[in-house]
């Protein structure tokens, strides 16, 4: 099986990935100094920046083929040379079209997890994915529509709210059975509804992580903050519970911005635990 695709139980799980994002380490985390990178330089680039891949991950679970996380979208027309933007190249380079998909589940409502959902044809969308219906948490959606966070969802009125005009929007609550193998739970913080996906299958786990983490070094230092994640203080508690658990049940994990394909799991040595990628 090549890199990019693994199993859990009958479950399998494909990184696709729609390209890149970059940031300075000290804009992307912003109360983190210099030195306390020091221990981690392994997860900058060379020049101090943080490097997120865009990660959709493609699942086959109990009969359905489902996309997780749709990218950041089409780049806009005017400009120049972009790393963003591959995703449905990247679906089709492992043979499936956008009609093949029968469910979109988004992690979060962040415009890099929503940018493909829809294209724009004159004045009307469409939906990228033909036959599937869309999958976001209520608390998620809620908060697009309200004023005084809807900036944090800037592509709402693009790629998530005309989902519900056309009637192909489904809102998730809680503990949500996707499928027989697939359940969301709920990790708030980076965003109020946040899911991450939890996968059961012949006794073996796995979890597509969403952004409950952006970086490796967070998987020890669960407090690093982002200014992506909404409410700080909840993010780091379900960071840390988050991490214990996996490290705990030596869960496999999918994790989207990590380095590509983002598959790997949380160890502990010597009272510290790190994550251990599995190879591309
Ligand atoms: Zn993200």
């Amino acid at each position: 099986m090549a890199g990019d695709t693994v199993r859990v139980g009958n479950v399998e799980i494909t990184s696709l990935s729609d390209g890149y994002l970059e940031f300075d380490a000290c804009n992307f985390f912003p109360s983190i100094s210099a030195e306390q990178w020091q221990p981690y330089q392994v997860h900058l680039t060379a020049e101090h920046k943080v490097r997120f891949n865009l990660a959709s991950y493609l699942v086959r679970s109990d009969g359905r083929t489902i996309l997780v996380d749709t990218g950041l979208g089409p780049p806009p027309p005017d400009a120049p040379a972009s790393p963003w933007g591959e995703l449905l190249v990247s679906l089709r380079s492992h043979g499936v079209q956008p009609q093949d998909i029968d469910m979109v589940v988004m992690t979060h409502l962040h415009r890099d997890h929503v940018g493909w959902n829809l294209q724009r044809n004159g004045a009307a969308y469409v939906p990228t994915f033909p036959k599937a219906r869309y999958w976001a948490s209520r608390k998620d959606y809620e908060a697009s529509r309200r004023v005084e966070v809807r900036e944090r969802f800037p592509n709402a009125p693009s790629c998530v709210w005309p989902l519900q005009e056309l009637g192909l929007l489904e809102l998730m609550e809680g503990e949500h059975i996707l499928t027989r193998e697939l359940t969301t739970l709920p990790t708030p913080g980076h965003t109020p509804g946040h899911m991450s996906i939890m996968i059961t299958s012949q006794g073996q786990r796995g979890l597509i992580l969403g952004d409950a983490a952006h970086n490796p070094a967070q998987v020890q230092e669960t407090e690093w903050v982002s200014r992506a994640d909404m409410d700080s203080h909840q993010a780091g508690v379900t960071r840390r519970q988050l991490m214990e658990r996996l490290a705990r049940e030596r869960t496999l994990v999918a994790a989207g911005h990590f380095p590509a394909p983002g598959f790997g799991r949380v160890m502990t040595a010597q009272g510290r635990r790190y994550w251990q990628g599995l190879p591309g």
